[in-house]
């Protein structure tokens, strides 16, 4: 095949990452395949015991040793992935985005150190900094990812790491993750972050300054609601360690779910084109009607976090909030049991659209939610995860839900 000239873009890279001829067959053999093979193997054979006996000495990524070291399937996912991260020299695959997250932290810290959690963390993100990680001896602070001053003054000789989530998959805020990823470094701390909502193709973590980049594959990669994973990318020493430490837990996927998400991967450009155009066109609505206090979508011009979100990234998504204008918890009911079109679950990324309702309160602990200057009477928020429907129906179906939550209110 004749090489094009430059560096892939990420929409092409998408296409092609994985695909080796070792795992496909080339297209000069009889049998060649598009897609690596679904590789079922807990137990590989070798040919005699000599070469048994050398097998965990020559056990490097790409080489089959046992099934927790995966096989082509895997690899070619974690090798996709890796190609799309400008700077990462391996990636791995972790069962859900949670044990990704509990990886890459149980990898970096040890007991007496200090973690630093921006306060809009994905609430099990929370939970393993107050549960698990205090256990062993870490210390957690949160930390509103907009007070930049504030941020500073938690870090202290213990520090050892920070985690980011950058827009926050409720609230939506979009910090300034290269002002904090080098305020993190000054201090020698490493910045992990949780980049579930861009994706490596709409924010290049590493570029920016981030040593880690954590995904819930479960959502956009795999992007049809029937497979959970997590990947954590990052360069050659720390993933070096990542690896040590998924082994130690033993962090495996089965290749099928691996297929499924490689799949997935291959049509994830054109999805969140797709998912961002009508995203857009929604939340210009939806900050038109009089029951809305608030529009948190980062890629409506205006609205917060936008100018960071421009100068940063390179891409967005369907994930985006709003926040109700003074209606209770019974209306903003009356409003999301009313969509047809929009399913009520968690998760988001699918090819369907979602909607859910939030509080984020309870789970502040930094002040930095509700934002100041809001009216206090606007506080109950729903999200919205925009599938691949015809924009049109979504907004006739949110208009038709206004509706049902003024009118049954009466
Ligand atoms: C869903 C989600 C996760 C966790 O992913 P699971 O695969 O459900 O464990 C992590 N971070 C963010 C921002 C998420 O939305």
């Amino acid at each position: 095949m004749a090489k094009a000239k430059g560096p892939l873009r990420p929409d092409t890279k998408l296409i092609g990452g994985g695909r080796r001829p070792e795992w496909t067959g080339t297209g000069d053999q009889p049998g060649a395949v598009v897609s690596p093979p679904v590789w079922r193997a807990s137990t590989h054979l070798y040919p005699d015991t000599a070469a048994l006996k050398q097998g965990p000495t020559r056990n490097e990524d790409g080489r089959f040793f046992y099934g927790r070291r995966g096989a082509p399937t895997q690899w070619a996912l974690a090798e996709a992935l890796t190609e799309l991260e400008p700077g990462a020299f391996g990636t791995l695959l972790y069962p859900s985005g949670v044990a990704a997250i509990t990886g890459a932290l149980l990898t970096v810290l040890s007991p007496g150190d200090v973690l630093l959690v921006t306060d809009n963390a994905y609430d099990p993100s929370r939970h393993i900094s107050n549960g698990m990680l205090k256990r062993f001896g870490v210390e957690t602070r949160f930390f509103d990812p907009l007070d930049i001053d504030a941020y500073r003054t938690l870090f202290c000789e213990r520090t050892k790491a920070v985690l980011l989530e950058s827009p926050g998959s409720l609230t939506m805020e979009v910090c300034d993750i290269p002002a904090l990823a080098a305020i993190a470094r000054e201090h020698g701390a490493l910045t992990l972050l949780d980049n579930t909502w861009a994706g490596p193709t709409g924010f290049p973590a590493l570029e920016r300054g981030c040593d880690i980049s954590i995904m819930a594959l479960t959502k956009h990669v795999n992007g049809h609601s029937d497979v959970l994973m997590g990947s954590v990318s990052a360069g050659e020493e720390l993933y070096g360690q990542l690896r040590r430490t998924a082994q130690d837990l033993g962090h495996v996927v089965s290749p099928d779910d691996a297929a499924l998400a490689l799949r997935g991967l291959r049509t994830m450009g054109v999805r969140l084109q797709r998912e961002t155009d009508s995203a857009l066109e929604l939340a210009r609505y939806l900050s038109t009607r009089p029951e809305v206090a608030h529009v948190l979508c980062p890629i409506l011009p205006g609205a917060p976090g936008h100018d960071l979100w421009k100068r940063d990234f390179t891409g967005g998504c369907g994930l985006f909030s709003i926040v109700l204008k003074g209606r209770d918890a019974a209306a903003r009911a009356r409003f999301i049991d009313a969509l047809e079109l929009f399913g009520i679950g968690y998760s988001w990324g699918g090819f369907e659209s979602l909607a859910i309702p939030f509080d984020p309160a309870p789970n502040r602990s930094a002040g930095s939610w509700p934002p100041s200057g809001w009216n206090k009477e606007d506080r109950l928020g729903v999200r919205f995860s925009i599938g691949l429907e015809d924009p049109a129906d979504l907004l006739a179906d949110l208009e038709q839900a206004f509706a049902a939550m003024e009118q049954d209110g009466a």
